[in-house]
């Protein structure tokens, strides 16, 4: 009975950890088609997904690439297994994040925001790369960053590579101290691939195989793949 009732509290408590990160159901690593992205390790990411040591360690995870190759998909994949592994996670938006704290430093309850977010081993900051621009409001993005860093990990994924950060960052200062800290200790994956809806659509379409791979979108977005 004591054990039935201590596996129906671990249960429970995952689930409230599910609700509290505000993952979508659906994006998970068993919804995850890794033969879309054959320059991501499947190794490597089951490995980030169990947790192991890089989340003790506070360190990073990136994931660049181009609109719809699946970035947030497998950041939302990585986060549900980590939930499951008993870890608290929160995916969100980067944009709704950064007017969340923008709202706590207007009120002076930054630094109170910035402990309650400690509680979750794993920050899920969703689309760079769509922050704002506006620096005050960059600025508590910052922080979050030099706040967390080495000791709790964050997981971004954005549109542009490194060297488009300085359009995220107004201040070529922050942009250098950001990248510098979120780097070090980071694990990069590049998802240098065509968009997956387009794919599959194209696809059924044509019935032909998909194509696994391919450097530049078909809407002329540029994607060098390369971070700075
Ligand atoms: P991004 O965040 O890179 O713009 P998304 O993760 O939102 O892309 O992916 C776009 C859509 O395609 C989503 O519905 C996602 O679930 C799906 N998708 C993308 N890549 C894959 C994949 N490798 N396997 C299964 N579904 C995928
Ligand atoms: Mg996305």
């Amino acid at each position: 009975m004591l054990e039935h009732e201590l596996a129906e509290r671990a249960k429970r408590r995952i689930e409230r950890h599910r609700t509290e990160s505000h993952f979508d159901p659906t994006k998970t690593l068993a919804a995850f088609d890794f033969s879309a992205v054959p320059m991501v390790s499947k190794a490597h990411v089951m490995a980030l997904a169990s947790g192991d040591s890089w989340l003790e360690k506070g360190a990073n995870v990136l994931i660049f690439g181009p609109p719809g190759g699946g970035k947030s998909h497998l950041g939302s994949a990585i986060g549900h297994a980590l939930i499951d592994a008993g870890y608290r996670v929160l995916f969100t938006r980067t944009s709704e994040i950064v007017q969340k704290l923008q709202a706590a430093r207007q009120s002076l309850q930054l630094p109170a925001a910035l402990t309650k977010l400690d509680r979750f081993d794993l920050i899920v900051l969703d689309d760079l790369s769509y922050a704002s621009k506006d620096q005050a409001e960059t600025s508590v993005l910052f922080e979050l960053i030099a706040e967390r860093y080495e000791r709790r990990s964050l997981l971004i994924t954005a549109n542009q590579p490194l060297s488009g950060w300085d359009h995220v960052f107004p201040d070529p200062g922050m942009t250098i101290a950001a990248i510098d800290r979120h780097v070090h200790h980071s694990t990069i994956l590049e998802m240098n691939v065509e968009s997956y809806r387009r794919r599959t659509a194209s696809d059924k379409q044509s019935g032909r195989r998909r194509q696994s791979s391919r450097p530049t979108g078909q809407d002329g977005c540029r994607w060098t793949g390369r971070p700075a």
